[in-house]
């Protein structure tokens, strides 16, 4: 473990913000919306003011979250659409927009459906190719949007290489990490603008919390991240009190659950490779895998809980299988301590670019033999 990581655990368990004046080793949840002024209708150093514009229990967790992608600041939403959004908001009327063409479906839709009638444009290419992502540039693109690994094809990007193009235009990145998490990529390392989270996903851990939020690095553009801030604070897409609390208490057993995570995926990801039931393995660290190369040289501690496979036969078989299981649930989302399977087809409904016989694994943390049994006897 490097000194870093130790550090970063153990502030991860700790509370130590204001809020716990009163010694509570659990951190106390702050309720109310608005803070007392002082004698002279200012506000003590660090006080809140109103609940929208900052509330203790965010606070704390914006610190953590930065520090966790080793940022310079977080703003924590409501969730990972609204964190998405914000950065989309800061481009601007008439911007374009560079993504992934395997991308987290929300994404895309968003663009779509909400920001067509503000005149923001984008353009999907496979960003394993850089030469594709240079072809792409137009004088009005403002950002490059990452994802990697990919919803659901895990295709894996050369992050580094991304931000060397766009450096050289002046065109911003953002770097969705919600699957790889900072456990397994530090895009900031890379010299990303800035990091977006699901934390709805595995910095929640259980599948009970619906959040979302932005870091910013020290090298993050002032007035991008400002818009951001602004976004949250004015435009009110806040967490609730309640839910920052419970996020923060799941990060202090991140670093506990994200190495059985990964290894949990390694080995069943090699059970998949040796079965006669299975067309293709989607997970970048298989050997065999087209992201491994660029993945084990932009991924550390192992690459990540998420797989997909390719499941012989036709649609009506792969949801046969996903019925079949009895540990790994048939839902949709990820990053849960619970192994859910997810036939992204029918969760993305008509538009969806997925192979109908294609099963998002969500590997969980559960005895790894069990979860092998299962599959086992669902493949037969
Ligand atoms: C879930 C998810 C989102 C959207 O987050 P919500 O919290 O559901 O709004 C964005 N990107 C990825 C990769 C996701 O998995």
């Amino acid at each position: 473990m490097s000194e870093n990581k130790t550090s970063l655990s153990t502030l991860l368990i700790h509370q130590n913000g204001p809020e716990n004046s009163y010694g509570a080793v659990s951190q106390p949840i702050i309720l109310s919306t608005t803070f007392e002024r002082d004698q002279n209708g200012g506000f003590p150093e660090g006080r809140d003011i109103y609940a929208r514009a900052s509330n203790p229990n965010r606070q704390a967790l914006e610190g953590k979250l930065a520090a966790l992608e080793n940022g310079k600041s977080a703003a924590c939403f409501s969730s990972g659409q609204a964190a998405t959004m914000s950065i989309f908001h800061a481009l601007g009327h008439g911007s374009h927009v560079i993504l992934p063409d395997d991308i987290y479906y929300g994404t895309k839709v968003l663009i779509d459906n909400l920001y067509q009638s503000w005149g923001l444009t984008c353009t999907s290419v496979d960003m394993t190719d850089l030469a594709e992502i240079e072809k792409a540039i137009k004088n009005e693109t403002k950002l490059i949007w990452m994802e990697t690994p990919s919803n659901p094809q895990l295709k894996i990007t050369d992050i580094e290489g991304v931000v060397q193009i766009a450096r050289k235009k002046g065109i911003l990145t953002a770097c969705d990490n919600t699957w790889a998490t900072p456990y397994f990529t530090s895009p900031f390392d890379f010299g990303v603008d800035l990091i977006m989270h699901s934390t709805t996903k595995y910095l929640s851990g259980h599948s009970d919390i619906l959040g979302g939020c932005i870091i910013a690095s020290e090298n993050t553009p002032e007035g991008v991240f400002q818009k951001v801030r602004d976004f949250q604070t004015l435009g009110g897409a806040v967490p609730s009190s309640f839910d920052t609390w419970l996020l923060n208490r799941s990060l202090a057993t991140f670093f506990v659950r994200m190495p059985v995570h990964a290894s949990n995926a390694v080995k069943l990801a090699e059970f998949f490779e040796h079965h006669a039931a299975i067309e293709k393995v989607y997970y970048p660290g298989l050997a065999t895998d087209p992201g491994h190369v660029i993945a084990k040289k932009q991924m550390k501690n192992g690459f990540g809980g998420m797989l997909s496979v390719l499941i012989k036969g036709d649609e009506v078989n792969t949801l046969k299988v996903a019925s079949k299981l009895k540990i790994f649930k048939h839902a949709t989302s990820l990053g849960g301590v619970e192994s859910l399977v997810d036939h992204r087809r029918t969760a993305e409904g008509t538009h969806s670019v997925s192979p109908p016989n294609l099963l998002r694994i969500s590997v969980g943390i559960e005895s790894i033999e069990d979860l092998i049994e299962d599959f086992k006897q669902a493949l037969v």
